[in-house]
């Protein structure tokens, strides 16, 4: 494979079908005007740490005291086209997506300055067995593997395993969902905390990890993950998805993704 730089080059003249709305153009990702759906609306003002639009009473999701993590970058919100892309990617198994979702994904985390400084490792949110057993793959692994490689930060499959598959999520209503996750993350062997009180030895202490997940909805997850992260000795927990769902006149305004030329919206 000598030449494929070359052929990334290349890759980039060649015209293909935008795999949001169909549209032939040339390259191999979303085209301007799919990703003009996918861009945050820049009128609403966002939690700066969870990037939930903010109500007149603050963030809606944020725990009082503030989360385990220290911020969130999503790519999109989970609506509209977004959500379409996101449900072809995971429940259609359409995985030719996920080079192009994990594009979009580094450029919003590049344009987010979440590179500064860079984590130690990107971590993905463990699956359930049984998720990975239907689907073939996990979508965040598959994610954070390919991001990974496009930032040049270390890819950390097994740093959080779970413990059992507990509830799925998808069914579960706000308050079930905010307590599910509890107890069901823990870091690899290496992160048991000193003995005596002291903190985790070897790379976990002081580190900074980024945890990938393919959507965000109460912030639940990551707030597990971030919590066994942090007591293992991690200094700094940031979470990259996808998606973030978001309420209100956000949602709704972005719920209208015209299709495509042809009444494909998705492949
Ligand atoms: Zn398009
Ligand atoms: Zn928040």
């Amino acid at each position: 494979m000598r030449h494929l730089p070359a052929w990334r080059d290349w890759r980039r003249w060649i015209p293909a079908e935008c795999p949001g709305c169909g549209r032939r153009q040339p390259g191999q990702g979303l085209c301007a005007h799919c990703l003009g759906q996918l861009a945050w609306d820049r009128a609403v003002p966002y939690c700066p740490v969870c990037r939930h639009p903010l109500r007149a009473g603050g963030c809606p999701d944020c725990p009082p005291g503030g989360p385990a993590y220290d911020r969130v970058v999503a790519a999109f919100a989970y609506a509209g086209l977004g959500r379409d892309l996101l449900q072809a990617y995971k429940t259609r198994r359409c995985l030719a997506l996920a080079p192009v979702l994990a594009d979009h994904l580094a450029a919003a985390v590049r344009q987010a300055e979440a590179l500064q400084p860079p984590p130690d490792w990107i971590v993905p949110v463990p699956a359930r067995r049984q998720g990975v057993r239907a689907r073939g793959f996990s979508p965040a692994a598959e994610l954070a593997r390919l991001l990974a490689a496009r930032l040049g930060v270390v890819y950390a499959l097994d740093r959080v395993h779970r413990r059992h598959d507990g509830a799925r999520q998808a069914g579960l209503n706000r308050a079930q969902r905010l307590h599910a996750p509890q107890g069901v993350y823990a870091c690899g062997p290496s992160a048991a905390p000193a003995r005596g009180g002291g903190r985790a030895p070897g790379p976990w202490a002081g580190a900074r990890v980024a945890v990938v997940d393919d959507v965000l909805t109460t912030g639940a997850t990551l707030q597990a993950v971030a919590r066994v992260l942090k007591a293992a000795g991690v200094a700094h927990v940031q979470g990259w998805v996808l998606a973030r769902t978001v309420s209100g006149r956000f949602s709704d305004a972005r719920a209208a993704a015209p299709p495509g030329p042809d009444g494909r919206a998705l492949q």
